[in-house]
């Protein structure tokens, strides 16, 4: 057995750490590990290198590089520090490439990894919302394979005929619904980040979390799911369903809905990324439908959950308002999760951005003018929140 050689960027975050929890229990000789990086946790990036003996490891941030390099004395491997190391992760020769970085800060080096033509196990689903247009046909241009490691997008590429595009009638993506699906919009006020934090089915970095409150997660998927299978948002349903179990569906034009269903834990879909086009094992409970009993679907109430309408009208505005949309996201919940802004207030900062810098029509923009664009949204969204922030 040949083994594959696979690269995790954003090896210390929750699906990193699922990816390597997944090879640690694999065959041996099954994986080689390549190349792991992290922003700031240089602890936990040093302790998987030393497990998994990668041949390079990355740390984004400056900050800790003298901590990673005291916990790698007298390692092998070679150690980079900086953006332009996050880059040369990515580029290392991999079979498969988990790209799992939060965020934007994803994009660079998730377009490196496609540029070497590997299969790329993507979770960071905001290179989609930013720059799906370039990233996809990059993905063409270098023969690339994108594996959709988000449970939602990897049940659709599970059930999808792409052979007979013709034959589906419409996506339909399911969503738990997160903390506060029966929460009055009174009580949504006085929500606080531990509140938010507290998802009652899956367990998620931060950022996605508060996203799955808010239901921006959602939105974002909806985009993700547009550029990924081909589709125009009014092809793409969400329901909401609070068990978690099917974990979305495909319905074609006879009729027929395809679902995937299984028990919720990530570490099915990334198993399935990892062995695609075979199975592996992966260390997940049985799904026992019996004791379930009942499966609950509804309609999402799109007051309460505004950041889902609003990602949907970016999506339909097309141009650069998906992009625009995310960099204002990612800062309204970074400023929630340090308490400048309230709950409620995550959805405002999105919808003001968008409002204020207007429609950017171009679609067919390369890296740099994506980039400048993320950079002039997230200032105006500084703008907003400070606005906000003053206010309560
Ligand atoms: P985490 O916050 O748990 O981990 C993020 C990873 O990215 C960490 O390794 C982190 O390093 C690194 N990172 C953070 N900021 C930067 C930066 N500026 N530059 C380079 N690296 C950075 O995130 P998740 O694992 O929850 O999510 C990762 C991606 O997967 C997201 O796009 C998310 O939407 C998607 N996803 C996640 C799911 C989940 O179950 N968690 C489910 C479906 C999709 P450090 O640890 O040093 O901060």
């Amino acid at each position: 057995m040949t083994a594959r050689r696979v690269s995790v960027l954003g090896s210390t975050g929750s699906v990193g750490q699922n990816t390597l929890d997944i090879i640690r229990r694999a065959e041996p000789g099954e994986f080689e590990v390549v190349a792991l990086t992290a922003n700031n946790n240089a602890e936990l990036l040093a302790k998987q290198a030393l497990e998994f003996g990668a041949d390079f490891v990355a740390l984004a941030s400056e900050n800790n590089a003298k901590i990673l390099a005291d916990n790698l004395n007298g390692w092998g491997g070679e150690i980079g520090v900086g953006p332009d190391a996050l880059k040369e992760a990515s580029r290392r020769p991999a079979d498969f490439v988990m790209a799992s970085i939060i965020g934007a800060a994803g994009l660079e080096p998730t377009l490196e990894a496609v540029k070497q033509g590997a299969h790329i196990g993507l979770a960071n689903k905001e290179s989609l919302v930013c720059a799906g247009d370039l990233v996809m046909s990059q993905v063409k241009a270098y023969g690339a394979v994108l594996l959709p490691v988000d449970s939602e997008h990897n049940a659709i590429f599970q059930v999808l005929d792409t052979e007979r595009p013709k034959g589906v009638k419409r996506l339909i993506l399911t969503a738990s619904g997160g903390p506060f699906l029966n929460t009055s919009m009174t009580k949504l006020r006085h929500v606080k980040a531990k509140d938010a934090l507290n998802h009652p089915i899956w367990d998620m970095g931060a950022k996605i979390t508060i996203d799955s409150a808010t239901m921006m997660n959602k939105g974002l998927e909806l985009i993700e799911a547009s550029y990924l299978f081909d589709r125009p948002s009014s092809e793409i349903d969400v329901i909401i369903h609070p068990q978690s179990v099917v974990h979305s569906m495909v319905e074609y034009v006879d009729g027929s809905v395809l679902a995937q269903m299984g028990s919720p834990d990530m570490r099915t879909p990334i198993a399935y990324s990892l062995a695609w086009p075979a199975r592996m094992q992966a260390p997940v409970e049985s799904l026992d439908l019996v004791k379930i009993s009942k499966l609950t679907f509804f309609e999402p109430d799109l007051e309460k959950f505004r950041s889902l309408r609003i990602a949907r009208e970016a999506l339909e505005a097309g141009g650069q308002a998906t992009n625009i949309l995310n960099a204002a996201n990612e800062l309204a919940v970074g400023s929630f999760l340090k308490g400048r802004i309230g709950y409620l207030d995550i959805p405002i900062v999105a919808e003001d951005t968008l409002n204020e810098i207007g429609n950017i029509t171009e679609n067919k923009l390369d890296l740099d003018e994506i980039l400048a664009i993320d950079a002039m949204a997230r200032q105006t969204a500084t703008g907003v929140i400070k606005r906000l922030s003053a206010r309560s």
